[in-house]
């Protein structure tokens, strides 16, 4: 009898010792971008290309951290975009770009690839992080989606930290904007910001996760709110195919529902991550005249951030790599 005891006990030791190994081996990425558009080496500093590197290098690795603890893809999206939210480099929380009005109205997302739930608020001006509200509404309310005033009542029940909308202000974006207002508006419209943060991942339980968070785009009106926010368009995630975040002309990648499509690719047509994200990056924004690019990321820690436009800040960090950051293409 105790010999049998001592058996199944040693048995039940060893099969959760590999069990936890096998976990272990288990291949988890991140991968952060700090948004796409028209960027020329000529008019990048050494001093602000290293800051750039750097800023994008500290989401990677906090995200990491994360998932390197054994870490849901969920806590490590956050943990990287909410890095970038407060960096000024970066079009979105601290360094958002301006409205027309002169204001800063926040948009983000986020996407639970295991459920499929998802949280997106959109023009917001006194919430510091975002992508948190995002995922409280995705957590703690029974909808999806809130936006200006009533997603600020919601923070405020959900005590998330609030600030004044100075923070948000950078003298750089303000120039942006006085540069938007005196060209025509016709040019205006179509100038592109870069610096809207996303990170995707993926966890050692092999569950995916996208987040984004944005200013949105330099002299928005009338409540303009982009691709970032709209779940499918610039926020996706399914275990089923991918984790995709994205960055660009936002009215694009609404119409070209680019998230989803990459992913919808990978489920019915069998494509690759690499395919896919290719296609609807390279091909169909391409053909239709919208500029930007995406990152992400499959169930099996496979990254891809194909961008059609002059650069994008951008970076992964696999389970036993180093961070890997660019921004132009090399
Ligand atoms: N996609 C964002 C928007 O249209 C802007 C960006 O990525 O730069 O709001």
């Amino acid at each position: 009898m105790v010999k049998l005891l001592t058996a199944i006990l040693v048995f039940m030791a060893l099969g959760n010792t590999t069990a936890f190994a096998s976990e272990d081996t288990r291949p988890f990425a991140i991968a952060v971008h700090g948004g796409a558009g028209t960027m020329s080496r000529a008019a990048m500093t050494p001093e602000r290309e290293r800051a750039y590197h750097a800023a994008l290098r500290t989401a990677l690795q906090a995200g990491h951290a994360v998932l390197a603890d054994g870490g849901t893809s969920l806590d490590a999206v956050v943990a990287a975009v909410r890095i970038l939210e407060d960096n000024p480099l970066f079009n979105a929380g601290r360094g958002a770009v301006f409205t027309a009005e002169g204001r800063n109205e926040l948009d983000a997302a986020i996407m639970d690839g295991a459920t499929l739930n998802a949280g997106a608020i959109a023009a917001v001006t006194r919430v510091r992080n975002p992508i948190l509200l995002a995922r409280a509404v995705m957590e703690h309310s029974p909808h999806v989606f809130l936006i200006g005033e009533g997603a600020e009542a919601f923070a405020a029940e959900r005590e998330i930290p609030f600030v004044d909308p100075r923070w948000f202000h950078t003298d750089e974006r303000w120039e942006a904007l006085e540069r938007a207002r005196a060209a025509e508006i016709s040019r205006a419209a179509h100038e592109i910001p870069y610096g809207t943060v996303g990170a995707v991942a993926l966890d050692r339980s092999g569950n995916l996760a996208a987040a984004t968070s944005t200013g949105g785009m330099t002299n928005k009106r009338w409540g303009r709110v982009g691709d970032v926010p709209v779940i499918g368009a610039g926020t996706y995630a399914d275990n089923a195919s991918a984790a995709v975040s994205a960055t660009g002309h936002g009215e694009y990648f609404i119409r070209s529902v680019v998230a989803h499509e990459i992913a919808a690719r990978m489920r019915l047509a069998g494509r690759t991550l690499e395919q896919a994200a290719h296609e609807v990056v390279m091909e169909v924004l391409v053909e239709r005249g919208g500029s930007g690019g995406v990152i992400a990321v499959d169930r099996h820690g496979n990254v891809s951030m194909p961008f059609n436009s002059d650069g994008m800040y951008r970076g992964y960090m696999k389970s036993g790599g180093e961070p890997v950051t660019a921004i132009f293409r090399d």
